[in-house]
């Protein structure tokens, strides 16, 4: 194994919704780096502001990243310490940092993990599916890519995980009910906010409920695995 070299990257996980959940080792960490990498500088100010931490901040985001990470090398390889932060939950995860995590093995610099929330995950623990093996398929391709997804996925046996955004999310649904059939669904809606909602049951009677609003706010979709009869009687709270 070869020695690390210069300053330290911490991938850093801050919260999806309510800035309570964020470690205590996260605040520690973001107080005590050099520079602090951002998706978005503007709403992670909002979180440095909650925990008055004051740091210098630079964008990271998805159409600079390949263009920024080699900057980033640089400072790490003059022995700064870096923290990567996404908008919400863990970076990496459908969120930049892919890029700088490859740069930083191929430069010999020391990666470390700040655990913390994830939106599927949080969505997936109270769904009421099955949660001993899951896939996690992030968002779905948008056109190209799209009918092979759900083809491949149709007998997937083990839980699914989608990411979804408001005006997809009726689209979405309608689709899987029709490659799937009426498989049990969970809608997880504004996870952490004051609008958290989560809705249980047959696609179909998911479906009625998500036509009686119009739906805003970030969800996630959980899907029953095929062949996988879960107790899920239509709830929503
Ligand atoms: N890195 C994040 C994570 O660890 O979960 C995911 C970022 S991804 C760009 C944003 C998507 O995550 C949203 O469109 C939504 O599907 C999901 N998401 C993020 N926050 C959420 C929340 N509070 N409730 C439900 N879904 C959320």
């Amino acid at each position: 194994m070869s020695k690390n070299v210069g300053g330290t990257l911490f991938l850093v996980a801050t919260p999806i919704g309510n800035l309570e959940d964020i470690t205590y080792r996260a605040v520690k960490v973001l107080n005590s780096v050099d520079l602090i990498a951002a998706e978005d500088t503007r709403k992670t100010k909002i979180l440095l502001d909650h925990y008055n931490i004051n740091k210098p901040m630079t964008s990271y985001y998805s159409y600079n990243e390949k263009a920024r990470s080699p900057q980033l090398i640089e400072k790490l390889l003059a022995g700064q310490s870096i923290a990567l932060v996404s908008d919400a939950g863990t970076p990496g995860i459908s969120d930049p940092a892919f890029h700088i995590v490859q740069q930083a093995l191929e430069n010999g610099i020391l990666i470390i993990p700040i655990p913390g929330p994830t939106a599927f995950i949080s969505g997936l623990i109270v769904s009421g599916l099955p949660t001993d093996r899951f896939v996690f398929e992030g968002f779905l391709p948008l056109k190209k890519g799209r009918k092979t997804k759900f083809e491949s996925l149709k007998l997937e046996s083990r839980t699914i995980i989608l990411y979804e955004s408001p005006h997809r999310i009726r689209k979405t649904l309608t689709e899987i009910q029709n490659y799937f059939g009426n498989r049990n669904v969970v809608v997880a809606r504004e996870l952490t906010k004051k609008f958290e909602e989560i809705v249980r049951g047959p696609i179909q009677l998911v479906l009625s409920e998500l036509e009686k609003k119009e739906p805003r706010g970030e969800y996630v979709v959980i899907i029953e695995g095929a062949s996988r009869k879960s107790n899920l009687d239509i709830s929503s709270g």
